[in-house]
């Protein structure tokens, strides 16, 4: 069938808008009508080469939408079922038994190379292009995905608000929820306060964080981070926020979180630790980059570093709760999703690299 679709032809150009080919969906697979696609950071990885995927390449991998046709074997879903798109896993290596999808063996092959039993279904003009991103590629108006990743939501849902539940939000929330699991009381400093960091700060309101600091050094963020359940905001061009933190937290934070990747931000995020302190990186940065820790800090205080994939999270289970939250009020989505219509990606984009917009969203008309 016929698509249009967002294509990323080189690093430094700015997306095409063009119709290409879809093919049908195959066995354990299903046709989403894509309604609205979030743009998250790993998008903009991959299109900059950060990680070398080969292009031209639809991106896209917050997607949200409708079930149009159902490949063979498919029983959980039909056509006209709401759903959102999440990260793919193969459901078979040792990880995936386990329950922890994120640390699959194939997760580089599935989601980032977008690797397909039936090869890339995508074509333009005849040629090959790189599909099914995190097995969707839902910068588009139609994406194939499966079952595996796919999560039906109810009808009445916003999709443009929720779609990103599948990446961005559930790498915060769950990074807190599933892996920091902070105590009711303590304390955790957040280090880069966009989607992925203010849905940190609102799972750690969540549980009951008692002291939940938001480190930023865009003032708009520091204050929606307030707004969102931050107790304090410490700007990362003062003086020394690092001192902020340790006589905020009187002696060191319990927990932290880093969103930024960037070394000398993640060696705050650890040094910023009181005793027995446990610290989260979530930031895929470019390939090579060394995080530097103090060797006496990490030894002398007994502090855990933990990388995370997706907040350690298993779709199907904690979408469903991510919603629940949304429902009560508790995942203010509204106050930070910005939608745009699929054309205007590439200002959504402008948007989101200059911190104008915290989470832009795509929608296909
Ligand atoms: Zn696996
Ligand atoms: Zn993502």
């Amino acid at each position: 069938m016929s698509i249009t679709a967002a294509i990323a032809n080189a690093p430094q150009d700015p997306f095409e808008i063009a119709t290409c080919e879809l093919g049908d969906p195959q066995h354990g697979e299903v046709l989403v009508r894509v309604h609205a696609c979030g743009i998250c950071h790993t998008d903009m990885a991959v299109k900059l080469q950060h990680i070398p995927i080969p292009m031209p390449k639809v991106l896209g991998h917050e997607g949200a939408g409708i079930v149009e046709k159902v490949g063979p074997g498919v029983t959980r879903l039909r056509p006209g079922d709401h759903v959102l798109m999440s990260f793919g896993s193969c459901g078979e290596c040792s990880n995936c038994r386990d329950g922890a999808l994120g640390y699959c063996d194939h997760f580089r092959d599935i989601n980032l190379f977008g690797k397909r039993a039936g090869g890339s279904a995508l074509t333009r003009n005849g040629k090959e292009v790189g599909g099914h991103f995190f097995a969707q590629s839902a910068f588009a108006t139609h994406a194939i995905a499966t079952t595996r990743n796919v999560v039906k939501v109810d009808s009445d849902l916003p999709l443009e608000l929720i779609a990103p539940l599948g990446c961005g939000i559930q790498t915060g929330m769950g990074t807190v929820m599933h892996v920091l699991r902070p105590p009711a009381g303590t304390s955790i400093a957040v280090f880069g306060a966009g989607a992925v960091g203010l849905s940190a700060i609102i799972a750690a309101a969540i549980v009951g964080c008692s002291t939940i600091i938001a480190v930023d050094i865009v003032p708009e963020r520091l204050r929606m981070a307030l707004e969102l359940g931050a107790t304090h905001a410490v700007s990362g061009l003062s003086d020394n926020p690092m001192a902020e933190i340790v006589e905020l937290t009187q002696g060191g934070a319990n927990f932290s979180l880093d969103t930024t990747g960037v070394p000398a931000v993640v060696a705050n995020s650890i040094n910023c630790l009181r005793a027995r302190g446990v610290n989260a990186q979530v930031a895929a940065p470019p390939r090579g980059t060394m995080y530097a820790a103090e060797a006496s800090v990490v030894v002398g205080r007994g502090i855990t570093v933990r990388g995370v994939v997706e907040g350690d999270a298993n779709p199907q289970l904690f979408i469903p709760r991510m919603i629940g939250f949304f429902r009560d009020g508790r995942l203010p989505l509204d106050k930070f999703v910005k939608t745009y219509p699929l054309e205007k990606i590439n200002e959504a984009v402008g948007d989101l690299e200059s911190s104008r917009v915290v989470k832009p969203v795509l929608v296909m008309r």
